[in-house]
């Protein structure tokens, strides 16, 4: 073992990835898990609300330049800490995507602490805003093709 393994966070954000490979919306794949003491307590992905058709299968709903259909990554992982009794309080996000206002303000509301996001996406001002206001920290987690390279997928290959 020469190779240096992948860092904490560079693995929850890579965890986040993974989630984003089960988004539902054409638009964008997005993905988010939560962290307390180093242990994912929740994830999620953007998706329809269960039991309703998804984008790829009846398109998506555009309003105003968004699709409105999902319910986004960030709002899963908070509504399935809501519906299974899990404390948010104190812990920290990684989400694919910078959040959106509204997921922001969720986050913000749910106590969470850090928000480390991979790609910049619409960042919005008041997003930015209400973040340094809470003293909230926000960290971009950068992904590079060593660290993908260091998950050695090609390892774990047991069929065609
Ligand atoms: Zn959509
Ligand atoms: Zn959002």
């Amino acid at each position: 073992m020469t190779e240096e393994r992948v860092s904490w966070p560079k693995y929850f954000m890579l965890q986040a990835v993974m989630m984003a490979s089960r988004g539902t919306c054409t638009r964008l794949q997005v993905g988010a898990v939560v962290v307390k003491q180093g242990r994912i307590i929740a994830s999620g992905y953007n998706g329809s609300v269960a039991g309703t058709p998804h984008c790829e299968d009846v398109g998506d709903l555009m309003v105003d330049g968004h699709c409105i259909r999902a319910v986004h990554a960030e709002q899963n992982a908070l509504m399935q800490m809501a519906k299974m009794g899990i404390a948010s309080d104190g812990a920290e996000i990684y989400v694919t995507d910078f959040p959106c206002v509204y997921c922001t303000k969720l986050l913000l509301q749910a106590g969470i602490k850090k928000i480390n996001y991979l790609r910049n996406y619409r960042n919005d001002d008041f997003a930015m805003e209400l973040i340094d206001e809470k003293q909230v920290e926000l960290e971009q987690v950068e992904i590079s093709a060593s660290d993908v390279e260091k998950m050695h997928f090609e390892r774990y290959i047991t069929s065609d």
